[in-house]
């Protein structure tokens, strides 16, 4: 725990103390103990996606990144990754764990519950796990119901999230509402109100292990989709979804609302907002977004 301290310190010192989300329990925040610290941005308005840079320069990179996230998860935006090839190592919990609503999400306490993964050779430990409405991802175009994201930090502040879509559960299908899902949203009214918490009932986390071994995993390299919107975070969105029963949806959805970012240009692309303030400076022909201008163009032709 002792090789935590200095990157933590250093990097926390210069961002906002109040972070939800993407970079809660990660050495991007710093709170008080038995705090639930409510956001002071929000995912549309003034304190919106659009605006997050203007709140505080330590989120510059909102709005001058060339690897935000999320991103349309298009063919050639992303490689593929056999979850056999990861060796993850989640915990259940009898117990259960802490159950926070942040403003801005709803999210459940991992850290030093002892999940964990290993990624190209190194140990991460799951922080927290937290949900979005829609999905902040897009499947090859497509929005999907919710978005789970387990947000995982190695000891040298290397942050790596999965990205889980959440799909409602179709009668006609085999596949059986998450366990582990509907057991936490079951408390989600009890923490119907930011800055609250509550514990859940005991977690079956070796559910989602299984689900996402089973899968695949679309990797790429890119950034907190919250303030401040920091870079280099390792995306691995899972092909595997999981499924809500349509009641659980509701009652997590009356509580999370709205709260996506907009989808982002393609890796590397410039900044859809340096775009917007310079439009003269259109992307390349051959670029990933002018293609996806083309093809949006197509779509609404037709
Ligand atoms: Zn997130």
């Amino acid at each position: 725990m002792a090789s935590f301290v200095a990157p933590i310190l250093l990097l926390a010192a210069s961002v906002t103390p109040a972070l939800a989300f993407c970079g809660a329990h990660t050495h991007l925040d710093k709170r008080a103990e038995g705090e639930v610290p409510i956001s002071t941005f929000s995912a549309s308005g003034p304190t919106g996606p659009l605006l997050w840079a203007q709140l505080d320069p330590a989120n510059s990179a909102c709005a001058d990144g060339t690897r935000q996230s999320p991103i349309d998860m298009v063919p050639g935006v992303f490689t593929m990754m056999s979850g056999r090839n990861m060796t993850m190592a989640f915990t259940d919990l009898p117990e259960g764990a802490e159950f926070e609503n942040l403003g801005s999400t709803v999210e459940v306490v991992m850290e030093g519950l002892g999940s964990s993964m290993v990624l190209d050779g190194l140990n991460y430990t799951l922080q927290q796990f937290h949900f979005h409405h829609p999905s902040e991802h897009l499947d090859n175009g497509t929005t999907m119901p919710m978005e789970m994201h387990l947000v995982f930090m190695h000891e040298e502040a290397e942050v790596a999230v999965m990205g889980v879509y959440i799909d409602i559960a179709d009668p006609e299908s085999e596949q059986a509402p998450s366990t582990m899902l509907e057991t936490i949203f079951s408390s989600v009214g009890e923490i119907a109100e930011p800055g609250t918490v509550t514990k859940t009932q005991a977690l079956a986390l070796t559910e989602v292990q299984g689900m996402l071994e089973s899968g695949t995993f679309q990797r790429y390299s890119g950034s907190l989709t919250t303030p401040p919107c920091s870079e280099g975070v390792s995306w691995l969105v899972a092909t595997q979804k999981l499924v809500l029963s349509r009641a659980t949806f509701q009652n997590a959805r009356s509580v999370l609302g709205f709260n996506a970012r907009y989808v982002q240009g393609a890796p590397g692309e410039r900044n859809l907002l340096q775009m917007f303030a310079s439009p003269e400076i259109a992307p390349a022909e051959n670029s990933t977004v002018a293609q996806n201008q083309t093809t949006l163009r197509r779509r609404w032709r037709a």
